[in-house]
């Protein structure tokens, strides 16, 4: 049995991985500041006696008693739309947050996980995407908080394993979905879905040209638990290769809801990437893990979370 401290735990992504890690007999303290995440995705697993939950922002100095074996930082404005609302908590989360975490895991003698992104690669000029290609970031564009906060955290888990031989894992997160996604999330499946199910038009930004390669939750989080079980201390994609363009993803979503809405196309975000999929030759080389759900499979999954979520709001 591990103690491991994952920030972010209330989020999205984070409860998920949390309750894989009860799951495995693993000891587990949540530390999250509610800007994104919500209590209520750790209902499953709150009471647990191996589980603990601090509403602490994670910016500030961290305290945990007892040992550590791992530190996992997730915490991230990894939406868009949250994001842009709140940009210097987003650079905060990504610097500061990256450097306390690193420092309590050097305290504990703890290994290290970070949640990277796909964003580190910005608006790609190579695709899919290998760990080697350096990316293509605009440092003052509009998503330049998330894109360069998660690369200077990429910089400073580097730095921390040089000076301090600290055992580091980095995964490059790409399009991830699933139940707990928030309704308000901004991104484009819980978006989808919820105009799809309201009888409302689909919102395609441009001519919904442009790509995203879409991770079902269950597979990021094998991915996430393979990663720790590796020795892999450089950075590796996590995400689902089988790449789609937005307005295909819009036709499948009234499809599969078996909606009469339409479709209506909206101004893209200014730099929105054209293009992103993961080269996962090196995941399946140094962690023998792939994604095993197709995105039918992964929406079907998903969809009826929305429901109701949909019927309380
Ligand atoms: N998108 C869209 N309509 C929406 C929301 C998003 O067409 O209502 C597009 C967005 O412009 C982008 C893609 O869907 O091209 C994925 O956006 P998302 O916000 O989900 O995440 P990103 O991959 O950009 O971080």
């Amino acid at each position: 049995m591990s103690r491991i401290l994952v920030t972010g735990g209330a989020g999205f992504l984070g409860s998920h991985l949390c309750e894989a890690l009860i799951e495995a007999g693993h000891e587990v303290i949540v530390m999250d500041n509610q800007v994104s995440g919500q209590t209520e995705n750790l209902q499953d697993i709150f009471h647990h006696e191996r589980f603990s939950y601090y509403e602490h922002d994670i910016t500030e100095f961290i305290h945990v008693s007892g040992e550590l074996d791992w530190v996992l930082h997730l915490a991230s404005l990894a939406s868009p739309v949250f994001y842009k609302q709140h940009p210097i908590k987003t650079l905060k989360v990504g610097a500061l947050g990256t450097h306390k975490t690193l420092g309590l895991a050097k305290t504990k003698d703890a290994s290290y996980l970070f949640t990277s992104t796909s964003e580190v690669y910005g608006d790609p000029e190579v695709n899919p995407q290998p760990e080697d290609y350096r990316g293509n970031v605009d440092p003052y564009g509009p998503r330049s908080c998330y894109d360069e906060s998660k690369r200077y955290g990429e910089s400073l888990i580097r730095a921390y394993r040089d000076e301090h031989d600290l055992d580091v894992r980095v995964a490059r997160i790409f399009n991830t979905y699933g139940p707990r996604m928030r309704l308000d999330d901004g991104r484009v499946i819980p978006t989808f879905v919820k105009q799809a199910l309201n009888g409302e038009e689909l919102t395609v930004h441009g001519e919904g040209q442009q790509t995203r390669s879409f991770c079902y939750v269950s597979d990021l989080v094998e991915g996430l638990v393979a990663l720790m079980e590796s020795n892999v201390q450089t950075p590796i994609n996590i995400g689902n290769p089988d790449e789609r363009t937005i307005l295909e993803l819009a036709e499948k979503i009234i499809q599969v809801t078996d909606s009469s809405s339409g479709i209506t196309h909206e101004p893209r975000p200014p730099q929105d990437p054209t293009v992103r999929r993961p080269d996962l030759t090196k995941a399946e080389a140094e962690l023998d893990w792939e994604p095993t759900v197709s995105l039918e499979t992964g929406l079907d999954r998903t969809i009826p979370y929305f429901e109701r979520q949909l019927r309380r709001s």
